[in-house]
């Protein structure tokens, strides 16, 4: 998933809309009338968020560096996450988000040098294939061992991006990682938000990485986290579950997670599958048809927002204060779950007689 939310961005968000704010407010092309601009005054309201969503303060570098447990720190730029681990032979990092990218050294220097320690990244270990995590894994250099799922190296060496080297060691199952006498656990249970995205379990620091499941604190980004495998994703949580931990680094947004985090998570899931089955009969097809008549997509498209927006009323209104922007991306992840559910399950097909 890709996320627009952080400072840096912010700012090329202003360059652009003021470069957006130069073009006539009305523009006719092909004789047809495009709106103009947007402006903050007529754009939705949405509710609140909750405090507890919001992680702890930026610096004036616009990140955060914490201790996880023992020698795992996190870092954030409030909307990504990475982690490393400091050890007696170096530095172990854990995903290289471009948006947080020359931060991620200067989070290691201050943490090296208050502990006296190491401040060589030695490692990168890679979540999953996707640029937004890996995007400043080339300013680490050539000469660090780059860890990750033969999948990513796959994937990687497919999009052929030069910010993203290829792992320099690949597993298929299982890996265990020693660096300076510390623990790292990878595994790989099956597809869910992508292909090769893996389980980094720190047994010793009892701390669990799996990226763009659960974002703590929020609901899933835009269409159910873009999650390229449904039933896959929606079974992560429950096999994350089984690890021992008590921190979880999701990769997204500005806290960590916990246990009660994901139990959270599991039921915000579990409530929209409930709502899209219950939409599944209970809206009507018959006025969308009515009015489109040949029109078969409009007629689809008209229907399946109703039924994803049945679905996720009940579901906005229960998480609203709880999890940040369910009125958001509610609807949206919704209508995902509703064509995994149709086309995944086989759930509402009929075979015609
Ligand atoms: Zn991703």
């Amino acid at each position: 998933m890709s996320l627009l939310g952080n400072p840096s961005n912010r700012r090329s968000f202003l360059a652009r809309s003021a470069a957006v704010a130069a073009v006539p407010a009305l523009a006719t092309v092909a004789g047809s009338t495009l709106a103009g601009p947007a402006s903050a005054d007529t754009l939705p309201d949405y509710a609140p968020i909750p405090p507890s969503a919001l992680g702890p303060a930026l610096n004036a570098q616009g990140y955060y560096v914490g201790r996880v447990e023992k020698n795992l720190y996190w870092v954030t730029d409030g909307t990504y996450q990475a982690a490393f681990l400091t050890t007696r032979e170096g530095v172990v990092l854990f995903d290289a988000p471009p948006s947080i990218g020359r931060n991620l050294q200067r989070a290691i220097d201050q943490i090296a040098s208050a502990n006296g320690v190491s401040n060589k990244v030695t490692h990168i270990v890679y979540s999953h294939h996707h640029a937004d995590h890996l995007g400043a894994s080339s300013l680490f250099g050539k000469h660090v061992v780059r860890v990750g799922h033969a999948e990513t190296k796959k994937l990687l060496a497919r999009d052929n991006d030069p910010t993203r080297p290829l792992p320099d060691v690949a597993f298929d199952k299982r890996h265990t990682l020693h660096v300076g006498g510390e623990r790292i656990d990878l595994a790989w249970h099956g597809t869910n938000h992508t292909p090769d995205n893996t389980y980094i379990h720190l047994p010793e620091h009892d701390t669990l990485m799996l990226v763009d499941i659960n974002l703590p604190g929020w609901v899933p980004f835009d269409n159910f986290n873009l999650n390229e495998d449904v039933p896959g994703s929606i079974a992560a949580p429950a096999k994350a579950m089984t690890y021992p931990w008590k921190h979880y680094i999701g990769g997204h947004m500005g806290q960590l997670g916990t246990r009660a985090d994901m139990v959270t998570y599991q039921q915000y899931v579990n409530d929209i599958i409930a709502g899209v089955t219950k939409a599944l009969t209970a809206v009507d097809p018959t006025p969308y048809f009515a009015k489109y008549g040949n029109n078969s997509w409009a007629a689809v498209k008209t229907y399946q927002a109703a039924q994803a927006d049945y679905a996720a009323a009940p579901v906005i209104k229960k998480y609203t204060g709880v999890l940040a922007a369910a009125d958001v991306y509610t609807a949206s992840t919704a209508f995902i779950i509703l064509e995994s559910i149709r086309l995944d399950l086989g759930a509402g097909s009929q075979v015609h007689d």
